[in-house]
């Protein structure tokens, strides 16, 4: 199955699709996590981007579009994945279509107050990326990761006056997307409007549309 996270930052995308890589033994593949992982290496390409990522920006579509590519010709991908953070633009789902088939889309919907509740206090870890909150998933210790014991740290991004400029990013940019998708179908929304509901009942919430959306045919002739 071939499924996009679509929503805001904040959502819960990364959330979300790291618990549904499990269940459903196919990638997340998050171009943030991408991009990130490019500029800790500091590759060439790495350093031209940090400064995008860092004030909240969108990394021009040509670069992004060829991560994503050389991502989605490994292997693993073949029986499906889940993107996180890709389609940002309209140029990127023009690409997408060019490259793979696309079954399903979760749209996340969640208000304006709830994302800048949940980004500004959300913790992210060094090593993994594991994401933590401090008000509702909070690390067993204070500042260490639950999975690999490495420390926790606040993204750049994540600081109060990078939120709101990838809100508005979002709304500009990506919104429109939605409307993209509800023409070809495949879109279906997932309401989230209360912060303390735990990330497992909106995983659920997705696992049940993911189901129906099997047993109307879904995925689709799985060669292209
Ligand atoms: P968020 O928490 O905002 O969803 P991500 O972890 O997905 O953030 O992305 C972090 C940064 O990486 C973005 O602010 C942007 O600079 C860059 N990035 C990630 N995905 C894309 C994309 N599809 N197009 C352009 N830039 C991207
Ligand atoms: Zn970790």
């Amino acid at each position: 199955m071939r499924i996009i996270l679509l929503g805001p930052p904040g959502a819960g995308k990364g959330t979300y699709a790291s618990r549904l890589t499990v269940i459903l033994g196919i990638p997340h593949i998050s171009t943030g996590d991408i991009v990130r992982e490019e500029i800790k290496a500091q590759t060439k390409l790495g350093n031209e981007i940090k400064e995008y990522s860092d004030k909240g920006e969108l990394v021009p579509d040509d670069i992004i579009i060829k991560l994503l590519a050389r991502r989605l010709r490994k292997p693993c991908c073949e029986k499906g994945f889940i993107l996180d953070g890709f389609p940002r633009t309209a140029r990127q789902a023009e690409a997408l279509d060019g490259i793979s088939k696309v079954d399903l889309v979760i749209n996340l919907n969640v208000p304006d107050k709830i994302i800048i509740q949940r980004l500004s206090n959300r913790l992210t870890c060094k090593k993994c990326g594991a994401i933590y909150n401090k008000l509702t998933l909070k690390p067993k210790k204070d500042t260490v990761c639950d999975e690999c014991s490495s420390g926790l740290y606040q993204r750049e991004d994540d600081k109060p006056k990078v939120i709101q400029e990838r809100l508005d990013v979002y709304r500009k940019k990506t919104e429109p997307l939605v409307e993209w998708y509800k023409k070809k179908r495949l879109l279906k929304d997932v309401h989230c409007d209360d912060m303390m509901i735990p990330p497992e009942v909106v995983v659920e919430k997705i696992k049940v549309i993911i189901d129906a959306s099997r047993k109307q045919g879904f995925p689709r002739n799985l060669t292209k």
